[in-house]
């Protein structure tokens, strides 16, 4: 290769790959196997050590995965990833070197469904708590850490309603106060935006939506920026300080800019187990490949959607952010200026039971828990998602009871259109 540094859609194709050492095989092998082979003790004694990189078992790490690893970190702009079983995995991967039992994340209210459950209720039982923050607002940010927080977490582009994150606003809050600002960027993906390149210490993803992009593994992933001090406090003891789950290894120390992922790995994965599986990897890899081409459809259809349903009677207000309507327009153009991805909501004139309506009457959508397919999703998010929250919650999030969220897909937007709109004529007649 020259020394251009290549561009996304080449990168998209070709980082971390190569063609297989033993066969020549040009697509990555599926790396079906448990274990491998150690060439002698010295040789494994040195990979338990640390000492050597290489191939264990597969709790840990896979060629496959490897591959998929590497990609995600250099379509990020980061040093390493790491791989997991799904998008929940990755978020408890995130944390896991950061937390210990009192200790607290700043989380804005707007966030993925599931994330906001697991984030009120599941973590407890480690002892971490969370403190929601309307993120519109960074001085609230700032005013809700304290002694005890650890990082600072959030959407750039917020499930449901589609809202922008002042991403560079929060990233100064995190960084006056020494904390890691972790980013959840699914519904944006690298191509649409690079968290690590506005100040975000860590990127999370589940890759079961756009990066495999058509709805057939759940996968996730963390990427490290590798730009974080985690020895400049001591709040960061297991990075910093001798691990004790590791025979006293200091990985700061020792690795530098890939502790946090050489933590994942030799640590995380080891004992927590949450790795994703060879042929997860493959089918997200195929994915990526065409990363680029899929997300400037699924943003040229969300802009027609959009605008469409805006200009109609039957609905109150459309969210999405690429419209010039959209309070959080301006802010898209500068931290999404490729386009505000292809996730909102809309409000049909009629209430919660005109959505239910709707949802049962589109043909083309899919009525299913899922976002960033191919296909247009749709889904009443206060019924489903959003159930298992209070509705001033449920409000805060933008999962309000009148609206339904939409993930638009790569069909003909005409077709989409029209099948809305035969659905907005049952919906509210
Ligand atoms: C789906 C999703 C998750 C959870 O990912 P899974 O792969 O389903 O575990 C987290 N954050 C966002 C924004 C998501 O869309």
């Amino acid at each position: 290769m020259t020394d251009r540094t290549p561009g996304f859609d080449t990168l998209q194709v070709h980082a971390g790959a190569r063609p297989d050492t033993a066969t020549g095989a040009r697509q990555t092998p599926i790396y079906q196997t448990t274990a491998y082979v150690f060439r002698d003790a010295e040789h494994a004694a040195a990979l338990f050590n640390l000492q050597e990189v290489g191939y264990i078992y597969s709790r840990l790490t896979n060629p496959t995965v490897a591959v998929l690893q590497e990609r995600i970190a250099t379509l990020e702009g980061g040093v390493g990833a790491v791989c997991c079983s799904s998008g929940h995995a990755a978020q408890i991967m995130a944390l896991f070197p950061l937390m210990q039992p009192g200790r607290n994340i700043v989380a804005s209210t707007r966030l993925y469904g599931g994330t906001v459950t697991q984030f009120t209720q599941t973590i407890k039982r480690f002892g971490w708590s969370a403190k929601f923050v309307d993120f519109d607002d960074p001085q609230a940010v700032a005013d809700a850490i304290d002694d005890d927080t650890r990082a600072i977490f959030g959407e750039v582009i917020a499930n449901p309603g589609g809202w922008i994150m002042d991403i560079d606003s929060i990233a100064k809050v995190a960084d006056d106060a020494g904390l890691p600002l972790i980013v959840d960027n699914t519904t944006a993906t690298p191509y649409l935006h690079r968290p690590i390149e506005h100040g975000a210490t860590l990127v999370v993803h589940s890759t079961t939506k756009f990066l495999t992009g058509n709805g057939t593994v759940t996968g996730g992933c963390v990427v490290d920026s590798g730009k974080f001090d985690w020895s400049a406090s001591d709040k960061f003891p297991s990075l910093s300080a001798p691990e004790p789950a590791y025979h006293g290894l200091k990985f700061h120390e020792t690795f530098g800019p890939l502790a946090f992922t050489f933590h994942g790995i030799a640590i995380g994965l080891r004992d927590l187990g949450m790795t994703l599986n060879p042929q997860s990897a493959h089918y997200t890899l195929m994915g990526i490949e065409t990363l680029s081409l899929r997300m400037e459809r699924h943003v040229e259809n969300a802009v027609k959607v959009a605008k469409w349903l805006e200009q109609d009677d039957r609905v109150d207000y459309v969210t999405y952010a690429g419209l010039e309507s959209s309070p959080y327009n301006d802010l898209a153009k500068k931290v999404c200026p490729k386009g505000a991805g292809s996730l909102f909501t809309f409000a049909v004139k009629g209430g919660y039971d005109a959505c239910i309506k709707l949802i049962d009457a589109v043909e083309i959508f899919s009525h299913v828990a899922n976002l960033g397919d191919t296909r247009s999703l749709i889904i009443h998010s206060a019924s489903t998602t959003h159930r298992q929250l209070e509705e001033n919650q449920q409000r805060a999030a933008g999962a309000d009871p009148e609206v339904v969220r939409v993930s638009i897909g790569i069909e003909n937007a005409e077709d989409l259109i029209a099948d809305l709109d035969q659905a907005l004529t049952k919906a509210t007649a």
